[in-house]
């Protein structure tokens, strides 16, 4: 026997087990979003390298180390399986002239690939929810996305697990302005720093301060605050911000330190995080980018969006207890013999004319194997069909779940009592 091929490391299949869970999630999601007026946009998986490139940011994780690159060997072109989903939107948006009538709310659903150490809740083949607004500059649509958010949480009943963590990075004089700050800081304590930050020190030193390492938290934690740099356009936004989550009873915490791994966020940054995750409780995240759409070479365009983890949002699901289940099919039908083969189709076909789920038996087998797998089905009724009932266009009606007679019934009279049944 040759050896088992197995799925790539860190890609999951989802099951049919799993599957009502997602089809639960995912119905929710459609209904949610569509509540607000959001539009999806469907982008292709993979992209030209330069497109993260250019979007994400030189010096990111992602950008660095997570992503699935190659050369496609037909033409030279080096391509990336996208491991976001804000780049090829905007990309999208761009391209297809979207913003030429004015601010548009799109949202997306999907695979996403990141290069990383398989764990509970880190994958390399994940899958997000994505919502961008993009063409509105003020507050309010960053207000939207965070009452949009705090409704999901409610709709799927996992509000009391997770919390609202803000902040804003500012506009680009401000960052500027820290940015030589945290240079000078982290320069005057070179020896402080481990490999990662003094690589970072003049290429993105704001990353420095998002390390998970122990050893760096007293420095970073001491280390000159944006907060402290802000102009007043961009401490206005954040206070309108603020008090549009008061307004609408959201509890929040300012998290100074919340600077995000992507490099397009300006002003508003936000997560919405939990503690029954372990280490990845991260559940959602998003903000503000106003340079994006025309770092990416569209006529500049304020923007604003968020995207969440689908695994998480689900394992947070799963934590609170919540269970789905392929809802059970009508009627299971038993057929023995050619004849009563050639009739259960026509049955079956009958039955699902007015709107029945019915599973026919398949690959033969004995009456006694076929009720067996009848029952576990959990059907609420079994079709017995024999060489008797197709010659006389009958069909045997038995109940599987509850207390009652087997009954002899034509084919008209069975659709209409099944039906009656099954509302
Ligand atoms: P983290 O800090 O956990 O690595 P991130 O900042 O890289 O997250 P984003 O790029 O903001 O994550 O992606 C948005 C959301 O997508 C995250 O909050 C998380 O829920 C989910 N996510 C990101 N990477 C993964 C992954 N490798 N596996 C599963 N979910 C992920
Ligand atoms: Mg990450």
């Amino acid at each position: 026997m040759s050896t088992a091929l197995r799925a790539v490391r860190g890609m999951n299949d989802i099951l049919p087990a799993q599957t009502p869970l997602w089809q639960h999630f995912e119905a929710i999601v459609r209904k949610w979003l569509a509540a607000y007026g959001y539009r999806e946009i469907r982008t292709p998986i993979l992209e030209h390298t330069g497109l993260f490139q250019r979007a994400i940011g030189e010096v990111t994780d992602i950008v660095e180390k997570e992503m699935y690159t190659f050369i496609d060997e037909l033409n030279g072109e080096s391509l990336t399986l996208r491991p976001e989903g804000t780049a090829s939107g905007v990309r999208a948006v761009i391209e297809h002239n979207l913003l030429f009538d004015g601010g548009k709310r799109l949202w997306y659903m999907g695979p996403m690939f990141r290069h990383e150490r398989p764990q509970k809740g880190r994958y390399r083949q994940f899958h997000q929810v994505g919502v961008e607004a993009l063409g509105y500059a003020g507050p309010d649509l960053d207000i939207e996305h965070l009452l949009m958010t705090a409704r999901l949480w409610r709709m799927l009943g996992i509000a009391e697990h997770i919390r609202l963590e803000i902040n804003t990075l500012g506009g680009a004089e401000s960052r500027a302005r820290h940015r030589q700050k945290l240079i000078a800081y982290f320069e005057a304590r070179q020896e402080a720093l481990d490999e990662d930050a003094r690589r970072r020190l003049y290429s993105n030193p704001l990353r420095i301060l998002d390390t998970k390492n122990p050893a760096m938290q007293a420095l970073v934690a001491a280390a000159p605050r944006l907060m402290d740099e802000l102009d007043d356009a961009a401490l206005q936004h954040f206070d309108a911000l603020r008090q549009g989550l008061e307004e609408a009873g959201i509890a929040y915490r300012i998290n100074p330190r919340l600077v995000r791994g992507l490099d397009y966020y300006n002003y508003t940054v936000f997560e919405w995080v939990t503690d029954r995750l372990g280490a990845q409780g991260t559940v959602c995240a998003g903000g503000r980018y106003d340079g994006l759409v025309e770092q990416l070479g569209g006529r500049p365009a304020p923007a604003c969006g968020f995207a969440l983890g689908i695994e998480r949002v689900l394992a947070l699901l799963t934590d609170a207890g919540q269970r789905y289940e392929e809802p059970a099919p009508d009627a299971y039908i038993v057929h023995v013999g050619e004849a009563a083969a050639r009739f259960a189709r026509l049955v079956g076909e009958r039955l699902r004319d007015a709107g029945l789920k019915v599973v026919s038996h398949g690959g033969g087998g004995s009456f006694k194997a076929q009720m067996k797998k009848a029952d576990a089905s959990l059907a609420r009724y079994a079709i017995l069909l024999g060489e008797d009932e197709a010659a006389a266009g009958e069909v045997s009606l038995k109940p599987l779940r509850a207390a009652g007679e087997q009954q002899r019934l034509g084919l008209d009279t069975a659709v209409d009592v099944l039906k009656t049944l099954a509302r």
